[in-house]
């Protein structure tokens, strides 16, 4: 049975009192005249344990910014649809009967845009069937919410259904912070992350430092709330904004719309190895109320705004402190601020509209564009949709038709429907553009282009999503992606020429009248409030049907169940190869690879075959390319192939392996592909000249240890084909962490110093083969 997407299924309401008791534990901690930022009360009221977490790695809960290890219990899961394959297999595997926490699922990322949403939709649905059926199937097993294709996009689906004002959530996305545009706490992850919370078991989080975002002022005319983070993300990649959470304050807050604010946190996502991820938060402010009236959320606007009310002599959980630190602060005046548009190929490569004409020239970068395309997670609320769909009238009434194509994509079926109630989706239409579905589509790389670009032509196109990495929209890594507001795409694809300043130029008529756009204006919110839209499109309820079959066909190449892993040997490794000795930089995408291996993301032994592919072998200079040495040639010479070859070949000859890396080993990404693929393929060891923070904590998650080299010279003393065997590692797991480890190399001449960051936990993990075995074991006993 269908629900309306509005149905309070599974608790749409952040647990304000019990948020609270935990807030008055923090001021314990710190002392009552402690003042807190708005991101730190929300982090830290999901806190599993208060003191433990904030004395942590710090001195008495001094300066535990930067610091002290969360233990966060997040109140909400979401994932798309890609990401969610491979945390669904995780998390079946350690057998409970239904998440911890309510979650949700967005069929999103693999719907294909080219012709327009009637025709795509139904071609991608049948594309990716044996997908959506096992995400939909294991959603009704374990009472996940499933949000079908067409139904939106994640983070637009969770502004209009999940999102509140202190709620904590984990999405599997890189733009999940989107919701912060209505108060939450919102933090992209990994797979391997999100299930921590459906598990019920805390997820670590380094505590964050806090950069404000002081905004004064009004925006006017065309400047939009997306030239506030275009303007940013100019300005941090310079000061570095490396490991903070953005919070805004001030009184140009005030001045936003609920949805702008949600526009400026989605790109306000700073993921670093460094401190693993942050997030971008506004407070609770007027604005949020009729937003929340009009997606129908009465109940969570009452219980919000009581909670806002609460004030007096205890702490205020939805606003920061007066006199809140942050540890650095930069201010806009929204006042003065002008339409920025950001690339090519970088987010943060900002330029000002008034300056863009002559970086075209100076840049050498096309003049002329062929598409225009708007709306997205990141840019499709009613507000982007109305202004622009002012600027396409003012063209129309002029006798104008758009120059480049122009594409518009829905950010869900709300806004869709009401869009078209409205007759907004009519005006786009009549002037020749592109309604696509409610789906990811071009923003991430689903896009049959038919204007006759070839591969590695060099071209631009304009969007108002949020990233414009090389190949991300057609695959061709020639294109030139200018991110600006939907406004100014809307604007410019009537001129086709990324020369055109809509402000100030003008555009030849039919009759041979210059025309020039007057500023944008549209409406907040629809005065009729949100339309409901196909029913078809509403999520299934969250409630869990225990005997409801996971589909799976035995025979797929994209899905396949994950077996759970070997306990750690009863003793030390005795005679580990070391596989493959890395030089120089190997991020999570030199050890599994993205582009087309994404298809394989719910199929482990098939994902497998890209691991470690783009790794530079440190004694011959070569990429994937490695050397089996206890299988001489007659030639005496030993046979190569590629690293995921060799890496089978040994594990059916049940010969375990270790790696030999040099510094920030696993930096880029949370994904957990690249821990959960060595570990399939026989790797035990990885020893490093150091880690990236969440990549090592995902290796000990998947039972892999991750050991460093005390005197980083070590790492000439250890070659591809050596055998290793360890000395007080087993004792040290044993022993929760404690105990000095060292590797014996070749026959026990040589033997080097390691280190590790290995934790009591963590230890259990290692032993029990992976952190999904120990829980599993203990819901078993
Ligand atoms: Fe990510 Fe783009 Fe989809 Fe948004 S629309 S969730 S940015 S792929």
């Amino acid at each position: 049975p269908k629900t309306p997407a509005s149905s309070n299924v599974a608790p749409r309401i952040p647990p304000y009192k019990r948020l609270l008791g935990k807030l008055k534990e923090v001021y314990k901690v710190f002392g009552k005249k402690t003042q807190l930022t708005l991101a730190e009360k929300i982090l830290y009221s999901h806190l599993d344990n208060v003191e433990e977490s904030l004395l942590s790695n710090t001195h008495n809960g001094k300066e535990v910014r930067g610091n002290a290890t969360l233990k966060l219990k997040p109140d909400r899961v979401a994932m798309q649809d890609a990401s969610a394959q491979m945390a669904l297999l995780q998390f079946m595997s350690c057998g409970l009967p239904s998440t911890a926490v309510p979650t949700s699922i967005h069929c999103d990322h693999m719907i294909v845009g080219e012709r327009g949403a009637d025709v795509d939709l139904p071609a991608s649905i049948t594309g990716n069937k044996e997908v959506f059926d096992f995400l939909e199937s294991a959603a009704k097993k374990y009472g996940i919410e499933f949000w079908p294709p067409g139904a939106g996009i994640i983070h637009q689906t969770v502004l209009e259904n999940y999102a509140a004002p202190g709620l904590m959530m984990l999405g599997t996305d890189s733009h999940t912070p989107n919701a912060g545009g209505l108060g939450a706490i919102a933090i992209g992850v990994g797979g391997a992350d999100a299930v921590d919370a459906m598990v019920d078991a805390p997820w670590e989080l380094k505590a964050p430092r806090v950069l404000g975002v002081k905004l004064e002022g009004q925006l006017s005319g065309w400047a939009a709330p997306k030239d506030i983070i275009m303007m940013l993300a100019g300005l941090l990649t310079v000061r570095g904004g490396t490991g903070f959470i953005l919070e805004y304050f001030g009184p140009g807050v005030d001045t936003l719309s609920c949805t702008g604010m949600s526009t400026v946190c989605n790109m306000g996502e700073y993921n670093r190895a460094e401190v693993g991820a942050t997030t971008s938060i506004f407070p609770f402010t007027e604005s949020m109320k009729p937003y929340l009236r009009s997606t129908h959320r009465l109940d969570l606007l009452q219980k919000a705004s009581s909670y806002a009310a609460i004030g007096g002599k205890g702490p205020q959980l939805l606003r920061a402190d007066p006199e809140a630190v942050y540890d650095e602060v930069v201010t806009i005046d929204l006042s003065s601020l002008e339409p920025h548009i950001n690339g090519p190929f970088t987010p943060d490569l900002s330029t000002p509209l008034s300056q863009f004409k002559n970086a075209v020239k100076v840049n050498e970068w096309p003049e002329s564009f062929g598409a225009g395309l708007i709306g997205s997670c990141t840019n499709s609320s009613y507000q982007d949709m109305t202004r622009a769909e002012d600027l396409v009238k003012q063209a129309s009434a002029a006798g104008l038709e758009p120059k480049a194509d122009f594409f518009i994509t829905p950010g869900s079926e709300q806004i869709r429907a009401t869009l078209a109630r409205d007759s907004t989706l009519e005006t786009f239409s009549s002037a020749g553009g592109i309604v696509l579905a409610n789906a990811c589509g071009p923003c991430i790389g689903q896009w049959k282009r038919t204007d006759g670009v070839s591969k590695g032509e060099t071209n631009a196109i304009f969007s108002s999503y949020n990233r414009n990495f090389k190949g991300r929209n057609d695959g061709n890594p020639a294109t030139m992606n200018f991110l600006a507001s939907p406004e100014i795409v809307t604007a410019m694809s009537y001129a086709g020429s990324t020369t055109f300043n809509p402000l100030t130029d003008t555009i030849p008529t039919p009759s041979g009248d210059p025309f020039q756009f007057s500023p944008p204006s549209g409406l907040d919110l629809p005065s009729a409030g949100f339309a409901q839209g196909n029913p078809n499109f509403a999520p299934t309820p969250g409630i869990p049907s225990p005997d409801h079959p996971v589909i799976i066909s035995p025979s797929s190449d994209r899905l396949a169940v994950l077996e759970p892993f070997a306990p750690f040997p009863a003793g030390e490794l005795e005679g580990l190869r070391v596989l493959y000795k890395v030089k120089g930089q190997c991020t999570t995408d030199t050890i599994s690879a993205a582009g087309p291996w994404l298809k394989y993301k719910g199929h482990l032994p098939n994902i497998s075959a890209n691991t470690l592919i783009g790794a530079v072998n440190a004694e011959t200079g070569d990429t994937n390319v490695a050397y089996d040495h206890f299988d001489l040639a007659e030639s005496g010479e030993p046979p190569k192939s590629g690293i995921p070859q060799l890496a089978e070949k040994w594990k059916n000859q049940g010969k375990e392996w270790m790696v030999v890396a040099e510094s920030n080993y696993g930096e880029g990404s949370a994904r957990e592909h690249a821990a959960l693929q060595p570990r399939y393929l026989g790797g035990r060891v990885i020893l490093a000249k150091s880690f990236a923070r969440i990549h090592e904590t995902n290796l000990k998650k998947q039972g892999i240890v991750p050991l460093v080299f005390e005197n980083e010279s070590d790492y000439e003393t250890v070659r591809a084909g050596d055998v290793v065997s360890t000395v007080g590692l087993f004792d040290m797991l044993k022993n929760g962490g404690k105990g000095d480890v060292s590797l014996k190399v070749g026959k026990g001449e040589q033997v080097i110093k390691v280190k590790h960051t290995i934790s009591k936990d963590q230890a259990g993990f290692i032993l029990a083969g992976s952190a999904l075995n120990l829980l599993a074991k203990k819901e078993g006993s």
